[in-house]
């Protein structure tokens, strides 16, 4: 193994002392995640066709298209099985899932993580837990 130098060693010690740290103060401090982020996923009701392409290529069985109406369909995501891999998203053609930015979703309740979006809904993206 290389040995640093000591003189180096206190010019790298005194150098991370006057230095801003990368780490931020988290959760103290927010961090912005970037927009290609796969985080937890969204339904958009009245777009979806139930055609499950979703369900098929889901690689953990964690969504769940439910047909309840007329061109109407329900949508249950287990957030405890998903591992956030979106391809859901890339399956759907009709655009009707999305990656969101958000990933505080520890529970203690497990039961908690699903999610239900239901089609009918007023605002069509109810959900209920
Ligand atoms: S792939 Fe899209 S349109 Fe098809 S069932 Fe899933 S969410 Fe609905
Ligand atoms: S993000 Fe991946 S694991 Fe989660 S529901 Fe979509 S396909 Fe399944």
């Amino acid at each position: 193994m290389k040995m640093i130098r000591p003189g180096k060693m206190i010019r790298q010690v005194l150098s991370s002392l006057i230095k801003k740290p990368n780490t931020i103060k988290y959760p103290y401090v927010k961090f912005e995640m970037p927009a290609t982020f796969r985080g937890k996923i969204k339904f958009y009701p009245e777009k979806c066709i139930g055609c499950k392409l979703c369900m098929r290529d889901c690689p953990s069985g964690a969504i769940t298209i439910t047909k309840v109406g007329d061109k109407k369909f329900d949508c249950e995501i287990r957030l405890d099985k998903c591992i956030y891999c979106a391809q859901c998203v890339d399956s759907c053609l009709k655009k009707a899932l999305e990656s969101t930015n958000e990933f505080e979703l520890a529970q203690l309740d497990r039961k908690k993580l699903k999610e239900t979006y239901h089609a009918q809904s007023e605002d069509g993206i109810k959900k209920e837990t």
